[in-house]
């Protein structure tokens, strides 16, 4: 969340910027190009590269969502069309970016090192700035829940903007039980979320390779776990970077809502498919939320009048 002057206006990059690599669970290679986009936009993925085929293009939006199984793909009634959206869309929601244009070309968004990290550079590359349009969120205002299992998540009323809660619990002596809470903003998001990396335990390997995950995985983009140690030999960057990872897909996760979310999300033992049922579950509840903008004389003001602020619901009912 961008709080301050600027809270109340949307943004886009300023210029283009360019990440490749491998796609973690495909193995394939494939190039990202983040491209500024008008006011309104939201964040598009423009699936490019498709041998005799048009581009394709796709709104980050839940409603696309085609699978959540091990990471985020969106597509739509042609199929899927971009798989392992949730680290680049965790980097363009944690540093505030509304709107642009994420082309790709090739079937899955690039891991990386396994973090949000080469998003946030890029991003920082581009440069970010405002235009003139307002800038909508949608504010959570009642909790919303969903339970799976032994897991579940809640969407719950915050005022303070976008607060990740995320829990996880392994029957591994090396992670066992971790918690982590943080209000997302961008300095928040940028030291403490976006370096956590993706984690797998080795004990998984076989099976996820017989289903066609993790054909891209090494120690260069997933942090792997044995019995009783993590074998990447520079460590982690973080003692409880597990759990800070599950918050980085979170935060991904979350900017599906198609415009920033005021409210704080908690999620026990979850994931990705968790956090899309507790989405889809709150905007199916229309007295559960409300897209609400932040009035021009609050924009200069303090943090309780922004508060207050949030609470004048700008659009009607029947907006989407
Ligand atoms: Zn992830």
């Amino acid at each position: 969340m961008t709080w301050g002057v600027l809270a109340g206006r949307q943004t886009t990059l300023q210029d283009h910027a360019t990440v490749a690599g491998v796609g973690v669970h495909s193995g394939r290679p494939a190039t990202v190009t983040l491209h500024p986009a008008e006011p309104n936009t939201g964040i598009v993925f423009l699936r490019s590269g498709t041998e005799g085929r048009r581009d394709r293009e796709l709104k980050a939006h839940f409603h696309s969502v085609t699978a959540t199984e091990f990471a985020t793909v969106l597509g739509d009634k042609n199929g899927p069309a971009v798989s392992t959206t949730e680290h680049i869309l965790a980097a363009l929601r944690g540093l505030g970016v509304d709107n642009a244009v994420i082309e790709v070309d090739g079937p899955e968004i690039p891991i990386m090192d396994g973090s949000a990290a080469a998003f946030v550079s890029a991003i920082d590359q581009a440069g970010i700035v405002t235009l003139p349009a307002s800038r909508r969120y949608i504010q959570v205002l009642k909790p919303v829940r969903v339970a799976k299992g032994d897991s579940y998540g809640e969407l719950r009323p915050y005022l303070r903007g976008l607060r990740i809660e995320t829990e996880i619990e392994f029957d591994h002596t090396l992670i066992g039980r971790q918690a982590v809470a943080l209000d997302v903003e961008p300095g928040s998001f940028r030291r403490e979320l976006a370096p956590a990396r993706t984690f797998g335990f080795m004990r998984d390997v076989e099976k996820l390779w017989s289903a066609g995950y993790a054909l891209g995985a090494s120690f260069e983009n997933t942090v792997v776990v044995a019995e009783d140690r993590v074998l990447n030999p520079e460590g982690v960057r973080f003692a409880d970077e597990f759990v800070r990872h599950k918050a980085v897909d979170a935060v991904g996760d979350l900017a599906l809502s198609g415009a920033p979310l005021i409210g704080a999300y908690r999620s026990v033992r979850g994931g990705h498919k968790l956090n899309h049922a507790v989405l889809t579950a709150l905007m199916a509840d229309r007295s559960a939320w409300a897209y609400v903008e932040m009035p021009e004389s609050r924009r200069r003001r303090s943090y309780s009048d922004i508060a207050a602020g949030f609470a004048i619901p700008a659009y009607g009912s029947e907006a989407s």
